[in-house]
């Protein structure tokens, strides 16, 4: 159950979102070579012939998914990605054109945006058909808007990355405890 959200397309969603910094205005999606390579890191086929059309869909489209980890209401966030589904046009297949029988959700030669959108807008409502989207968050550290999905087993992880915000939080806390020990005289 859990690995399904660590899936490519959930990922990407994440990948994507993450891009735009709304709190810096930082923006590592700006040219249509970044959105070549981050879908071509993330395993995407075609990304040779990404179009501008598919990196402004992209560019625009991360905005409006960053909405399903701000929402706690599994009806809006589900309303929200059935109108990607729409947008791209999805149109559902079983392939197995490698070899294992699996999903594609657009139709055969559909644009890399399409492909993309469907298949992220399905990872993220079968996810919320789990009751996923409470691990759908926003990073808790000071000035980060990170979005990631939970993945733990408890679910209650607070911040984007183990690594990075957790750790500066913890030595936040600790500078303080010290800082109010220094002015009690201790
Ligand atoms: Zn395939
Ligand atoms: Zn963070």
């Amino acid at each position: 159950m859990l690995k399904d959200y660590l899936g490519r397309s959930v990922q990407t969603g994440v990948a994507l979102v993450n891009t735009f910094d709304p709190v810096t205005g930082e923006d590592a999606l700006d040219t249509i070579s970044q959105s070549a390579h981050l879908l071509r890191e993330l395993q995407w086929e075609g990304t040779d012939s990404l179009t501008p059309l598919d990196h402004a869909w992209l560019r625009r489209w991360r905005h409006e998914l960053r909405a399903i980890f701000d929402t706690e209401d599994e009806t809006q966030a589900v309303d929200i990605l059935n109108g990607f589904l729409d947008a791209a046009a999805s149109k559902p297949r079983m392939t197995n054109h490698d070899g294992e029988w699996h999903w594609h959700y657009s139709r055969v030669g559909a644009p890399l945006r399409d492909r993309v959108t469907t298949a992220t807008a399905v990872a993220l409502l079968s996810a919320i058909a789990d009751g996923a989207l409470p691990r759908m968050r926003t990073c808790e550290g000071v000035d980060c808007s990170r979005v990631f999905v939970d993945t733990s087993r408890p679910g209650t992880r607070l911040y984007c990355e183990p690594a990075g915000c957790a750790n500066r939080a913890h030595v936040r806390a600790f500078r303080s405890r010290v800082r109010t020990q220094a002015s009690r005289g201790n």
